[in-house]
């Protein structure tokens, strides 16, 4: 027995052949019963209520429990992956973009992926170059450049070209000039009708509910999905506040409540705030397996979807033998 758990984060998980943006990057739906296969073998799956029980009330867990996290409440996560998970008897723990569901808007991340998924990568720098060049004096832009030296190297699992794209429109350009340019694009090469795509893109507040009647946990994902470490104190506040509104919405109890934070960003004053309003359990996107006491109650890590096998009948890899 231990205080150890594994925690698994997911996104997309869909039958990306079948869809209309094959070329997103995600889980195809028999994968995903391929891990959940793998996964029974090494694990037991866990409730956010034994990892409750397992900071604050010294419970044990096994060594190797799991525990299953998705991110961003994509419609998938309704359709595909909650009747998967009750047929198992699993848990899921799901974190929804409150403003993207309330407000029928895409998230800049997810119009980043979508733009991504439709165009070439370099027809999608040039045009980026363009915007660019178009809004640089107003918005005081740097050279293309500057950009391209600065942001352009390889990640885990993204090329330099797609890099750079992700770190220009997600954190580089201010906040402004970075939502103008990403509608601009996404407008012209995905979607004209943003209200129509988000509901494509995410669950309804009525699906949310009738998983949480169903036993899955859904926790706070923030409101506008910000990268909440670069928020002054008050805006981290609402931000908080506004999502927990939307939790006491879909029916969670928010006596006690759980956050993910968007990008895994956050700092010691958004952990302050998390303390104050009762936050139990919070996950970043560092990646090891994660030790659960009250220290680091909230800041615990995660491993990737694509750190665990995609078939079944694969002998344990290197996660899973340090906990089997
Ligand atoms: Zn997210």
């Amino acid at each position: 027995m231990s205080n150890q758990v594994t925690v698994i984060m997911y996104h997309f998980v869909r039958e990306l052949p079948y869809t209309r943006f094959p070329a997103i990057k995600g889980l195809l739906v028999s994968q995903f019963k391929n891990q959940l296969d793998y996964l029974s073998k090494y694990y037991q799956f866990v409730t956010i209520n034994d990892c409750l029980e397992g900071i604050y009330h010294n419970r044990s867990l096994p060594k190797n429990s799991a525990l299953l996290t998705f991110d961003d409440a994509y419609i998938d996560h309704y359709t595909e992956v909650f009747p998967i998970l009750d047929e198992r008897n699993i848990q899921g723990v799901f974190f929804p973009p409150a403003k993207a569901i309330e407000e029928k808007k895409v998230l800049g991340v997810n119009k980043i992926h979508f733009l991504l998924a439709s165009m070439d990568i370099n027809c999608l720098i040039q045009e980026l170059y363009l915007c660019i060049d178009k809004y640089r004096d107003q918005f005081s832009l740097n050279t293309n450049e500057y950009y391209y030296n600065k942001l352009a190297c390889e990640s885990r699992y993204d090329t330099k070209e797609v890099i750079f794209v992700k770190r220009l429109l997600q954190n580089e350009l201010d906040e402004q000039a970075r939502n103008l340019i990403i509608g601009e694009l996404f407008a012209k090469h995905v979607s004209a009708d943003e209200v129509a795509f988000s509901r494509e893109l995410y669950m309804n507040i009525d699906q949310l509910r009738c998983m949480v009647r169903n036993g899955m946990y859904i926790g706070s994902h923030g409101y506008d999905h910000y990268w909440l470490d670069k928020l002054p104190r008050e805006k981290q506040e609402s931000e908080i506040d506004l999502s927990l509104k939307f939790l006491t919405k879909i029916g969670v109890n928010i006596d006690e409540w759980i956050m993910c934070y968007p990008y895994g960003s956050y700092n010691d004053s958004l952990i302050d705030i998390l303390k104050e309003k009762n936050c139990k359990i919070a996950f970043t996107t560092r990646v090891d397996i994660a030790m659960l006491n009250r220290s680091n109650a909230l800041s615990l890590e995660r491993l990737d979807t694509n750190d665990f096998p995609k078939e079944s009948n694969i002998s344990p890899n290197i996660w899973t033998r340090k906990v089997i």
